[in-house]
């Protein structure tokens, strides 16, 4: 599905990724982990089309298309989805109309009809239940004034509605509480399937006790320096990331 091969990336003239590889199966949930500013977002960003990266060399493969050569939005249609990291506030968007505007465009991309307007209804109503999220969320502002823990809920309400094929989760469990952590992690394992792959970007062992990944890397100073199962996770939360730091010298 998707095949990063010795992928350097730099903001300004400063490089970020430098020289990373990763290869992703349909239906494998990969969790990167990595010290702050490794790379991490960076990689997030670039895979979905945020602008001001420049890649300098190496190639991102999506089902065999040149992934990098894409528009942001074809990206999407596509079935790439990022949560952000810090999702943004859209003000005066109300977040029913985003979400049927978005899912409206995959499916025009996909030669399909506009949904109708009361499927559409109950199947957001049906992933509101899924995440635990009030009816009243539809109307307000996207993201305006919501907490750090229902933005959260808010992005994978959105993974949940246009079924990516390729749904990558910035630390999608920052700043979440206990039950908060519990609710999005049963909405993302509801999204998983032999189809779809994740790349959930995290900085705690306690998500993948829940969202059990199939493989588990280690980014740092800009590349894939160590790559495991789920036990890595569990070495890393005990024993920190500076004896890796030989490895991504
Ligand atoms: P991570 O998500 O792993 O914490 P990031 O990908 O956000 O790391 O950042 C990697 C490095 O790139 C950091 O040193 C960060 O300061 C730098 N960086 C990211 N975006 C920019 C930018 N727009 N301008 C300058 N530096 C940036
Ligand atoms: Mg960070
Ligand atoms: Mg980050």
């Amino acid at each position: 599905m998707l095949s990063i091969k010795n992928l350097h990336v730099s903001v300004g003239d400063k490089p970020i990724l430098q020289g990373l590889n990763l290869e992703i199966n349909p239906g494998e949930v990969h969790a990167i982990m990595g010290p702050n500013g490794a790379g991490k977002s960076t990689l997030s960003h670039v895979l979905s089309g945020k602008a001001g990266y420049t890649v300098t060399a190496g190639s991102v493969s999506y089902f065999g298309a040149d992934l990098l050569a894409l528009a942001p939005e074809i990206r999407a249609r596509l079935g790439v989805f990022l949560a952000f990291q810090y999702p943004v506030e859209i003000p005066g968007v109300s977040n029913v109309y985003l979400l049927k505007a978005a899912l409206n465009a995959m499916r025009k991309h996909q030669g399909l009809p506009e949904v109708d307007a009361m499927d559409f209804l109950t199947l957001v109503k049906t992933k509101l239940k899924l995440l635990e999220m009030d009816e009243k969320f539809l109307y307000r502002a996207v993201n305006e004034g919501f907490s750090g823990g229902e933005k959260k809920r808010n992005e994978i309400l959105q993974a949940a509605i246009l079924e990516p094929k390729l749904c990558i989760l910035d630390e999608t469990d920052s700043g979440l509480d206990i039950d908060a952590l519990r609710i999005v992690a049963e909405g993302v394992n509801s999204l998983r399937s032999t189809e779809r792959s994740f790349l959930m970007i995290t900085h705690y062992q306690r998500l993948l006790d829940y969202i059990v990944p199939d493989v588990v890397h280690v980014l740092a100073a800009g590349r894939i320096v160590k790559s495991g199962g789920p036990e890595l996770a569990l070495e890393l939360e005990e024993k920190g990331y500076s004896w890796l730091e030989g490895q991504a010298a």
